[in-house]
């Protein structure tokens, strides 16, 4: 028998990840967006939630589409013995998309040349591979640029005449900068998909939305929307918007426990480079995480902390795997709990609270939790 002690039993450290609230969250932002259906988007191990128990979830809470960045993400999915229509969008020059496509992989494309890379792999594993067309509208990102559209979506019509690939989709994405700039790439987007139409092609799901646009821009949905953020709690919007305000609840918690707590005498300084000093008697306590976890050291002497009962400051430079919390005269044990960030209806800082502390957004705080903090899982059975 093992005698090293079991990380997850003992919380010095950890992300609550409660996936109760993916499932209603996505349940709440499909019921929002209907008719159009729902893609969960479960990149990045779902923002740092974990994408195969978040892909259950979420499916649970009636998205009919999984949504990822690559083929790997993709078949990390695929793997865990997950079949629902899943799409993988963003793709490495030197790609094999072979056992994508032979795994039921539905695969974006952005270019001319991709288009003809999936329709040979397609070929090799003699399956049909289904792609979904993306233009550019306007991100400047990835996506057929508008003038090399008609010549892409003409050759998708060859390739689908030779039982190489099928067109399922057609989709673009939004920058989200103003309204304006919105219904410009939405009339974008509805030239695109009349040059799609008029080339005879029938794409089962048209999409540009994501968790903002879904909520914001209706006429963006289309047939489908694509739910990253929201599906975790965290507002799209960084405007002061909470995630009661839309109906939703975020779904992690970054907790630890006080390591040590320090009384000291006013003028003591605290961390490298002493960038603060007490003005007065306190108490401190240390926190068991930095920015190894992910803890942004920018949020040094910005952000809170909630510890018995309250939030309070974060002082001093937050180190490699430590920060220290002014907690004046409340009583605070080695032992105690300590909530990073959470759900700001109990009191606690929210991930955009820390995203605001460390001049980002909430999106990067939860997507950067490191690998040395354990992901817990309640909820979801
Ligand atoms: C990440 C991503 C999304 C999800 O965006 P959210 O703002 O998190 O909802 C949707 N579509 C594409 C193409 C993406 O890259």
């Amino acid at each position: 028998m093992s005698t090293l002690p079991d990380a997850a039993a003992s919380p010095f450290r950890e992300a609550v990840v409660d996936l109760d609230a993916v499932r209603d969250n996505i349940r709440t932002l499909a019921a929002t967006v209907a008719p159009a259906r729902t893609m969960a988007v479960v990149k990045a191990n779902a923002y740092g939630h974990g994408a195969v128990p978040v892909a259950r979830a979420a499916l649970a809470g009636g998205a009919d589409w999984l949504g990822v960045a690559d083929i790997f993400e993709a078949l990390e999915v695929r793997g865990a013995g997950i079949d629902a229509p899943l799409l993988a969008w963003l793709h490495d020059p030197g790609a094999d998309f072979a056992p994508a496509i032979d795994r039921d992989i539905d695969l974006g494309v952005s270019s001319f040349d991709q288009l003809e890379v999936i329709a040979a792999a397609a070929a090799s594993v003699d399956r049909v591979a289904a792609v979904h067309l993306k233009l550019d509208t306007g991100l400047s990102r990835s996506g057929v640029a508008p003038e090399a559209w008609g010549r892409a979506v003409a050759r998708a019509v060859e390739l689908e005449r030779d039982g190489r690939i099928r067109v399922r989709g057609v989709f673009s994405h939004l920058a989200n900068t103003s309204s304006d700039e919105d219904a410009r790439q939405l009339e974008a987007f509805e030239r695109g998909l009349e040059q799609v139409a008029s080339a005879g092609l029938d794409p089962e799901v048209r999409h540009l939305a994501s968790t903002a646009g879904a909520l914001r821009v209706p006429a963006a949905r289309f047939d489908l929307v694509r739910i990253g953020i929201g599906a975790y709690g965290i507002p799209p919007f960084g405007d002061g918007t909470t995630a009661a305000d839309l109906g939703l609840r975020p779904a992690m918690t970054l907790r630890g426990r006080v390591a040590a707590t320090r009384r000291i005498e006013a003028g003591t300084g605290v961390s490298y480079g002493h960038t603060w000093r007490a003005e007065r008697p306190t108490t401190l306590a240390l926190v068991p995480l930095g920015y190894a976890d992910g803890i942004p050291r920018q949020a040094s002497g910005r952000a809170e902390v909630w510890i018995a009962g309250a939030r309070r400051p974060v002082v001093g430079r937050i180190a490699m795997d430590q920060f220290v919390v002014d907690v004046g005269d409340a009583r605070v044990e080695t032992g105690d709990e300590v909530v990073l960030f959470g759900d700001p209806e109990t009191g606690a800082p929210s991930a955009d609270d820390w995203g605001d502390a460390a001049g980002t957004i909430g999106y990067e705080i939860v997507t950067r939790i490191g690998a040395r903090v354990p992901r817990r899982y309640v909820g979801g059975e």
